[in-house]
């Protein structure tokens, strides 16, 4: 009898797979590149990774997790903000499924990654589990003893929260929202406000590490608004645990003073008993959650 979920990680340039065995951990990891050229080459790097990992007869189900607007009753990507434009209502869950003949899930990689980290590591002990991601935008996810808050519609979006009155453009066009301040995109437009000069984010992370410059101011700036960003989570929900995840959640003068400023915005001092983390095996916690959302949405 087959036995395993496999779970697939769609990044802007890698994929990451495993399987998720019946004890909850991952093993056969494998990352993979993304062929960004179009539409056509990002669904051959896709299937090409399945096949890699995909063994016949073990494998029960697969579960994947695709940044961007995913209708996950229909398994179709509407949009996707890191893949190429024409990657536009792609019924994903339908091509997967006719080349595998196994049941397939897709899922927005931040409620993948908010599932993964409520059932695996640490946030196993806690019913309640909030996760913001922390990559190009901001992604977030709930998780309620065990299974996703969807909200009626399917869209809760944290990442366009009002947090301040100006900022840089939000990548839904208002200003002022948590992802226009706290985001990938937010790190190069506020670089390029305080010095007119493009930067990519790897290259602001390496100049804020050196001392006391604009990037640092950048990098300052985004954690004073990721700890608003923070302090609202948690007045809202007031989850056990809240996770930070996503690729800027490595840089820790962003994530660090953040946390430490958060527990300071709080309103009453039991707040304070959520438990802020930053994953510490992201990898791990995106594919557990992909795997997961077969079982567990
Ligand atoms: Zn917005």
């Amino acid at each position: 009898m087959a036995r395993y979920t496999l779970g697939v990680d769609v990044g802007g340039t890698k994929i990451r797979t495993g399987l998720l065995g019946t004890r909850g951990r991952v093993f056969h990891a494998q990352k993979f590149s993304l062929n960004q050229r179009n539409k056509r080459s990002v669904l051959n790097s896709i299937i090409k990774s399945i096949k890699s990992t995909f063994i016949k007869h073990e494998v029960a189900s697969i579960g994947i997790g695709i940044t961007g607007l995913v209708d996950h009753r229909k398994g179709v990507v509407e949009a996707s903000p890191n893949l190429p434009r024409s990657w536009k209502k792609v019924p994903l869950k339908k091509i997967v499924e006719r080349l595998f003949r196994v049941p397939v899930r897709v899922d927005n990689d931040a409620h993948c990654f908010a599932l993964g980290a409520a059932h695996t590591g640490s946030g196993k002990k806690y019913p309640v589990v909030m996760a913001l991601t922390l990559g190009t935008g901001i992604g977030a996810g709930l998780v309620i003893n065990g299974r996703l808050y969807r909200g009626k519609c399917d869209v809760t979006e944290f990442g366009h929260t009002m947090v301040a009155d100006r900022s840089p453009r939000c990548s839904c066009g208002h200003v002022g929202h948590l992802e226009a301040l706290v985001s990938g995109q937010a790190m190069s437009a506020l670089y390029r406000q305080f010095t007119g000069r493009r930067l990519n984010t790897f290259a602001i992370e390496a100049l804020a590490k050196r001392g006391p410059s604009a990037a640092r101011r950048t990098i300052a700036t985004m954690s004073h608004y990721l700890a608003i960003g923070l302090a609202n989570a948690i007045h809202a929900y007031n989850p056990d645990l809240l996770v930070i995840g996503g690729g800027l959640s490595r840089i820790s003068l962003l994530t660090r003073p953040a946390i430490k400023k958060a527990r300071t915005l709080l309103v009453y001092p039991r707040l304070k008993q959520t438990k802020i983390i930053v994953v510490k095996n992201l990898a791990e916690a995106n594919v557990a959650g992909a795997a997961l959302i077969c079982s567990h949405t």
